[in-house]
Parts: C-alpha cells; sequence; structure tokens
C-alpha cells in the first residue's frame, strides 16, 4: 500500500468512526431502528425485494407507533437503494435508518449510509433493534495490521491472515506422522526413525505452505505469529524449516490446544497482549520522536495554531493527531478581512469572536464551522502531509490529547513558527 493510499483510509476511516459514533447514541424508543449490511455482490434489486417484504411484514407489529416507525425507515431506505445500479459500491455498503429519540416525545428520522468500507462487507443482515447495528463496522475499523498465522501439530496444521481484527483461513495441511505406539514386529529403531522422518516430512510441508503464503507479502506484513502445543510449535520455530526473513518476523509462538481452523481463532486470542503492544509501538515510535525534537531539536510543531500554519507551508512531514481528539473549528472573517480561527468543544455552540487585529465582533455562519480534523487533514492532503492518528491508551498518546491539544507535527525543516 502506497502511503497516499494509507491516508486515503485513514481519513476514510476516520469519517467511518465519527458517523459510527453518532449512531451508537441513538435510541429508537421501540423496535425500529433498522441496519442493513450489504455485500458487495448482492444485486440491489434483491436489497431492495428484501426490504419490500420487510415493509409488509411490519404490518403485523402491534404497536402503532413501532410499526409506523419501521415502515418509515423502510421507505427511507428503499429512496436511498435508487441512487444505486446493479451492485453496491466495492466492499459493500451499511444502511442506517430510523426513528430516534430526541427527547422530550420527539422523535427524529435519521438515514445514513456508509460506502465502502475498509474492509469487504461478507454476508447480508437485516437488523432490526432498538439501536443500530454498529458492532461489526467497528470491527473493521478497530486495529491495524496483517499478521500471518500458523497452527500446528504433529498431525494437523493450519495457516493464514488476521486482517485488522479478521481472522483469515486459508490453507491447512494434514500429516502421515504414525502415532507413539508401533506395531508388532516392527524394531523399534527403524519405527523410530520413520516417525522422525515423518515429522521432519511434515514441518516441511507447513512451512512451504506458509512460504506460499507470506513470502510475497512479507514487507506488508506486520508479523508472524505461531500457534501449537509444546513441543511441536518450538521444533518447528527451532528447526530452521521456514523462510529466514519470515523466521525472523515471528512475533511470538503461544500455546493453543487446536490446530484446525478454530486453531487460527484461538491463537489471535492466546496473542492479544502481543497484538495490543504492536498496535500502539508504532505510535510510541512517533511520539518519541516528535518528544525528542520538542527537547533537543528544532523540528516538533504543536497545537491548532502554529500546526495548521506550518502545513499551509508545506513544512510538516507527518501530522500527529489523537484518536480522541474531537473538536471542530469555526473561521471568522471580519469587515477588514482578517481571518481568524477559534476551536471549540464538539457540542458546544459556535461563539461569537472578536477580532484579535481590529477588535471587531466577527458571528460566524453554519458553514464556518468544521470538524477539526478534517480541516487539517486537507490541508495535509494538498501539501503531501501524512496523517498519524496516536492512541491514548500509552503515556505519551495521552499527553499528546490533554497537553497539546490534540494536534502535534514533525516537520521537515525548522520555519521558526
Ligand atoms: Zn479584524
Amino acid at each position: 500500500m502506497s502511503s497516499s493510499e494509507q491516508d486515503q483510509t485513514d481519513k476514510q476511516k476516520y469519517e467511518f468512526r465519527k458517523v459510527i459514533e453518532d449512531l451508537k447514541e441513538y435510541e429508537g424508543s421501540g423496535t425500529q431502528l433498522v441496519t442493513i449490511y450489504i455485500p458487495d455482490d448482492r444485486q440491489v434489486s434483491s436489497v431492495v425485494e428484501h426490504v419490500t417484504q420487510e415493509h409488509s411484514e411490519a404490518s403485523n407489529i402491534k404497536s402503532k407507533q413501532t410499526r409506523t416507525a419501521v415502515q418509515d425507515a423502510l421507505t427511507s431506505i428503499k429512496d436511498r437503494l435508487r441512487y444505486y445500479d446493479t451492485y453496491p459500491p466495492e466492499n459493500g455498503m451499511v444502511i442506517f435508518s430510523g426513528a430516534i429519540d430526541s427527547g422530550g416525545g420527539r422523535t427524529d428520522m435519521v438515514t445514513k449510509v456508509l460506502e465502502s468500507p475498509p474492509q469487504p462487507i461478507e454476508s447480508f443482515r437485516y437488523h432490526c433493534d432498538s439501536d443500530f447495528l454498529t458492532e461489526p463496522l467497528e470491527e473493521m475499523l478497530g486495529d491495524k495490521g496483517l499478521f500471518g498465522l500458523i497452527v500446528l501439530d504433529r498431525r494437523e496444521a493450519n495457516v493464514g491472515w488476521l486482517k485488522g481484527k479478521r481472522v483469515e483461513p486459508v490453507k491447512s495441511a494434514s500429516s502421515l506422522v504414525p502415532g507413539k505406539q508401533r506395531k508388532g514386529g516392527q524394531s523399534a529403531q527403524r519405527f523410530a526413525r520413520l516417525r522422525l522422518e515423518a515429522i521432519d516430512n511434515f514441518y516441511q510441508e507447513v512451512a512451504g505452505m506458509a512460504d506460499d503464503l507470506f513470502v510475497d507479502q512479507r514487507h506488508e506484513m506486520d508479523g508472524i505469529l505461531v500457534g501449537g502445543p509444546s513441543p511441536t510449535k518450538d521444533e518447528f520455530l527451532d528447526g530452521d524449516y521456514l523462510h529466514h526473513e519470515l523466521r525472523d518476523s515471528v512475533l511470538g509462538k503461544f500455546d493453543v490446544s487446536y490446530t484446525d481452523e478454530s486453531g487460527l481463532y484461538d491463537l489471535v486470542d492466546a496473542a492479544q497482549e502481543v497484538l495490543g503492544e504492536y498496535e500502539i509501538m508504532q505510535d510510541k515510535t512517533e511520539m518519541e520522536e516528535f518528544f525528542k525534537e520538542l527537547h533537543d531539536g528544532n523540528l516538533a510543531t504543536y497545537g491548532f495554531g502554529p500546526t495548521r500554519e506550518n502545513l499551509i507551508m508545506g513544512a510538516v512531514d507527518r501530522l500527529l493527531i489523537s484518536e480522541d481528539l474531537r473538536k471542530d473549528v469555526v473561521t471568522y472573517e471580519c469587515e477588514n478581512g482578517h481571518e481568524e480561527h477559534e476551536v471549540v468543544d464538539r457540542r458546544e455552540d459556535t461563539p461569537d469572536h472578536e477580532c484579535s487585529r481590529c477588535g471587531e465582533t466577527v458571528e460566524a455562519d453554519e458553514e464556518d464551522r468544521e470538524d477539526l480534523i478534517d480541516h487539517l487533514m486537507n490541508i495535509a492532503d494538498q501539501r503531501g502531509t501524512e496523517t498519524k492518528f496516536i492512541s491514548t491508551d500509552f503515556e505519551k498518546g495521552e499527553q499528546l490529547l490533554n497537553a497539546f491539544g490534540g494536534i502535534a507535527g514533525i516537520l521537515r525543516y525548522d520555519t521558526g513558527v
């Protein structure tokens, strides 16, 4: 993945995360919020059919209020589906629709469509409940990373991928290694030798399978996890079976009892700690560099004003944004043409502003207010600046949010700003 493609997905993920956060806050007064997950190979016409069917079945709902709400939601979904041709966009789409509680006994109709999530939607899902079904999407957005998975014992092996939070089994093999009991008449020595040979052959086969899958992707991959009972996985790893570059990227070995496909899932469970560490490791490295520049160098910038100024100059190499930053920015232009900005909380009303240069009071319109991260990422995109979202799950990540306003940058050159 090129870094601009990566930026694109980071930005898209941020957009998705924002919508999901809103959706999670909504509640229906009854079972009346509809969510539909549509894979990209599902014909839109068949979705329309399904929705029509649900609409007619909804006439059986006893509560008039819920019945009307569900049918309104379904009608709104059908209206949205008209915008699509034969198939949904790549990776599919998710539609949310329903009458949400807006307090004081009033309801508001909300319909949101999220197209082309970062990973493909795998199956069609129709969901009607008192809240929207956001978990499958959240899982897609949850983690970064591509990891190779290997589970094996002496009888069986499976290899696959961990993509974000999704396990993808790819290949399996089973062995002809005989059990420990030899048959009568066979010499013990010969039996032991044959058995070792068979084990060796099997390990080679498993390594071949892993090499086929992982070697081409070794530069995109974040690491390999190996699972199985002892001592099989140790024998396998110590025995130089894997391609040497793959062996270097093994992040850890884990005790796992099953070695069928379910073993791949067990392996991911067992490796949670390592995976969590890994995920914030990259964020940690960025923040270490920022602090080093802040204390001993001159390539650090932080806070909205200076970071924005540096961004506009094209001087920012990497823009660091706290994942938990939830602010808007308002752009004010006074009668004398002075443009100034104020950062406000997402839920705060837009304040009036006093121009710092001429003291005039300036009011702002709705369209002068924008999501702070969108605002900065748009400038970053135009200047070829990479944006990195930094988790708050470690000390320096928390400091970025609390001490630096959630915004910082590592500069290409010293600008004196
Ligand atoms: Zn002014």
